[in-house]
């Protein structure tokens, strides 16, 4: 414990972790003997099997920090170190003492999770962390209709057309840097559902029998993949982050891409068969939170190829950031539990992702035949149920334990702040609802907040 806190002293926090080029520091290969001494680099990279001339080190203090522990921690404590995490990264394919034992110390003790997973989920979850274009393969033949797909490019279109036409309307951005942003939206290259190619696992030999072997076989074939593609030295920006049945969405901002796997692609977020009220509150503002992404505090600072690049003018960086700050203040005032707080700083990306995906799939939603109809289904109007299909891909509950956790690591807000932060600040959701002074989310006119 005390080693592991000398090392997680010398490492930066997740607030840190977000400014692009402090985290960026490219080496020669040849020069980092000096650079950093104290470490076999050459030993290091073989055994890695990297064939490379540089190196980009997010975190020299660290390695610097960690030559230092190399010199003065005890051997003995270096074996139990490298012994328990051999352990605890492969305890889930072992025996059931050692699972259990994986399950008590993180779920239990870290995150408040009462009783295991049963097997089969844990066993998905396995195989889809370790074969999951196969098991992706398998998933969208089954589930996701080319229909689905077809339906899933519209509304990708749509959303983009309306973030265009609200870059082009923002009051505080000026002409140059728009022109720049919308040639940035154009480049953003969509993933949808399902890769174009396939990983095909040529060589890994599956024995019914052997769970941690084939684990170690999975993770050996993704390892050297991997590296593989790093060899060829080619960016492909249609190169995939996540596996088809994840239940998530992404922006890449060194590729300039958003990704929304097969799994996202289902209700609540989205259904084929689903009123457009429900697709656009579900995952068009998703789509349009991931837009975003290519603009906030770190994807602004990549350009339409995913290269670094300044391409804000210096005044309307300024007004961004009085905007970001609005909102790291506004998410900082969130309590949870007694004493503590949401960290403003850490969620400003998401925060700001979510305020803008509200507004944006709005807009798009308002294009459609069922918004201008304006007609009730099971009592709502068309925008409340764009309001409430949000919301309810939102609920979930957290136990005490693991919101502490949540707060300190995870970038996003919780659940329900990600709705009523978002909610509260947005005149279409008063109108819609028919918000009145007094009433819980509501914020007088000159409080609230628009970025996007
Ligand atoms: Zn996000």
């Amino acid at each position: 414990m005390s080693f592991e806190t000398e090392l997680a002293k010398a490492s930066k926090s997740p607030v840190e972790l977000r400014d692009i080029d402090a985290n960026y520091h490219k080496y020669s290969v040849k020069d980092l003997p000096a650079t950093i001494p104290g470490i076999k680099w050459q030993l290091l990279l073989s055994g890695l099997k990297l064939n490379s001339d540089s190196v980009v080190i997010t975190q020299p203090d660290f390695f610097k920090a960690l030559a230092v522990q190399l010199k003065t921690t005890s051997l003995e404590t270096w074996k139990n170190y490298l012994k328990f995490h051999v352990l605890d990264a492969t305890a889930i394919f072992l025996n059931k003492d050692i699972a259990y034992a994986h399950y008590q110390f993180n779920d239990k003790t870290l995150n408040g999770q009462q009783v295991p997973l049963e097997r089969w989920d844990q066993v998905s979850r396995v195989i889809d962390g370790l074969m999951g274009d196969p098991l992706g393969y398998v998933y969208v033949h089954k589930y996701f209709p080319p229909a689905a797909k077809a339906r899933m490019d519209t509304l990708v279109q749509n959303v983009e057309a309306a973030f265009e036409e609200r870059i082009k309307n923002l009051q505080w951005m000026g002409d140059t840097t728009k022109q720049k942003a919308i040639a940035k939206l154009h480049a953003i290259i969509a993933k949808i559902a399902y890769p174009d190619q396939w990983k095909k696992y040529e060589g890994v030999n599956i024995d019914p029998a052997k769970y941690y072997t084939n684990a170690l076989a999975c993770k050996a074939y993704l390892y050297q993949e991997m590296i593989n593609y790093l060899h060829a030295g080619k960016v492909d920006r249609k190169r995939w982050g996540m596996s088809p049945p994840t239940v998530n969405a992404e922006y890449d901002a060194s590729l300039n891409t958003i990704e929304f796997p097969a799994g996202i692609l289902q209700y609540p977020f989205f259904a084929v068969d689903a009123d457009d009220a429900v697709n656009y509150g579900g995952i068009g503002l998703v789509i349009g939170h991931e837009l975003t992404h290519g603009f906030d505090d770190q994807g602004r600072r990549f350009d339409g190829q995913g290269n670094r690049s300044d391409w804000w003018t210096a005044a309307d960086e300024k007004r961004f950031n009085v905007k970001a700050d609005q909102i790291v203040k506004l998410y900082d005032g969130y309590k949870v539990l007694d004493s503590l707080h949401v960290n403003g700083s850490l969620t400003q990306g998401e925060n700001i992702a979510d305020f803008g995906g509200l507004a944006i799939s709005f807009d798009a939603f308002k294009k459609t035949a069922e918004y201008k109809a304006g007609k009730k289904i099971n009592g709502f109007t068309p925008e409340q149920r764009y309001f409430l299909s949000f919301a309810q891909c939102r609920r979930r509950k957290m136990t005490d334990d693991y919101l502490k956790t949540f707060i300190k690591t995870d970038p996003h807000a919780p659940s329900w702040y990600r709705i009523n932060g978002p909610y509260s600040n947005f005149d279409e959701f008063y109108k819609a609802y028919g918000l009145k002074p007094g009433q819980k989310m509501y914020r007088p006119d000159a409080d609230r907040i628009s970025i996007w």
